[in-house]
């Protein structure tokens, strides 16, 4: 007697199917390629993954390529070969576009920035910072199938700032075949027990966002756009940087205060970081990108979310 497969046979696909998600360590691109690999696992496809994470610290450069068909001999996509490009981070979707596939390829990027360290090229504030120059307007017209949404934004909306990569997850299922149900039965085994909820409420959301997606109406809105880093001076006090301490996530390991090169935090009587002198501050990030509990969040004026 036939045993039935429990997997289904895969649908026929002409070659390897390539979608490549980057970003950088902390926000949680290694789990949305996990989620993509087996989800195609789940539907019968021979499927090839292969990541960069190892060497990336929080804010470092972290990558996956994920490949799914029939038959898959290579892990990695080549160059001007990826049918969907997922970004989590603005600079690291620009710097990943000649791995797209230029007439066809999707790319849904973040429009979240987050600047390293070594972009802040001198000590004034308002200094140019060496971040990329494009703007929504410039991938918008140069990828035709291109989605820059503010996933950081609908979780955050949402109460779930770190299900951002969520969003994205929803948003990308788009431009897949598999439906909706299949994804956040995966969705649930990846996240933990206590987030699947707001995690599948963000996958909805990025998939919404997607489907009823106003590229006119977006093209409109930053067609005038200046480039995301802010240039011009700020001199006034309203101009400053603002930054944010979660007192609640803040275990009090000072790496913030020691770093900081204009000495501008202090550590409290609670042992909780906090801002003493916010005048000194010029928006350079280091102590967001450093802090290991996400406790720190740095909004630069005029810098678009
Ligand atoms: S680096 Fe983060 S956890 Fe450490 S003191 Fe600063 S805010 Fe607190
Ligand atoms: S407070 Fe943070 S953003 Fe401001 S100068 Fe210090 S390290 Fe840079």
């Amino acid at each position: 007697m036939a045993v039935a497969s429990a997997k289904p046979a895969p649908r026929a696909v002409a070659r390897p199917q390539n979608v490549l998600i980057v970003g950088v360590g902390g926000q949680g691109v290694i789990m949305v390629s996990k989620v993509l690999a087996s989800l195609c696992q789940l539907q019968g496809y021979d499927v090839k993954q292969s990541q960069v994470h190892g060497m990336a610290k929080r804010g470092g450069t972290v990558f996956s390529h994920v490949r799914y068909g029939e038959r898959v001999y290579s892990p990695t996509i080549p160059e001007g070969e990826a049918d969907v490009l997922v970004a989590l981070e603005w600079a690291e979707g620009m710097r990943w576009l000649p791995y797209l596939e230029q007439k066809n390829g999707t790319v849904f990027v973040d429009t979240q920035q987050i600047v390293p360290p070594f972009a802040c090229r001198n000590r004034h504030r308002g200094a140019v910072g060496g971040y990329v120059r494009e703007t929504v307007a410039d991938i918008m017209a140069h990828v035709p199938n291109s989605f820059a949404l503010d996933a950081l934004g609908i979780a955050t909306a949402l109460g779930v700032p770190k299900a951002s990569n969520s969003v994205l997850l929803g948003a990308m299922s788009t431009a897949l075949e598999f439906p909706p149900d299949d994804w956040k039965e995966i969705i649930e085994r990846f996240v933990p027990p206590k987030t699947v909820q707001a995690n599948l409420k963000c996958f909805d959301s990025g998939r919404d966002w997607a489907l009823s997606f106003d590229r006119d109406g977006l093209l409109e809105k930053h067609a005038e756009s200046a480039p995301l880093t802010v240039e011009t001076p700020r001199e006034k006090p309203d101009d400053l940087s603002h930054i944010d301490i979660e007192a609640n996530w803040c275990k009090g390991c000072d790496i913030c205060v020691r770093f900081c090169p204009e000495r501008c935090l202090v550590m409290n009587d609670q042992q909780i970081a906090e801002v003493a002198y916010p005048e000194r501050c010029t928006g350079c990030r280091i102590c967001e990108w450093l802090c290991p509990d996400f406790a720190i969040t740095v909004k630069t004026p005029g810098a678009v979310a």
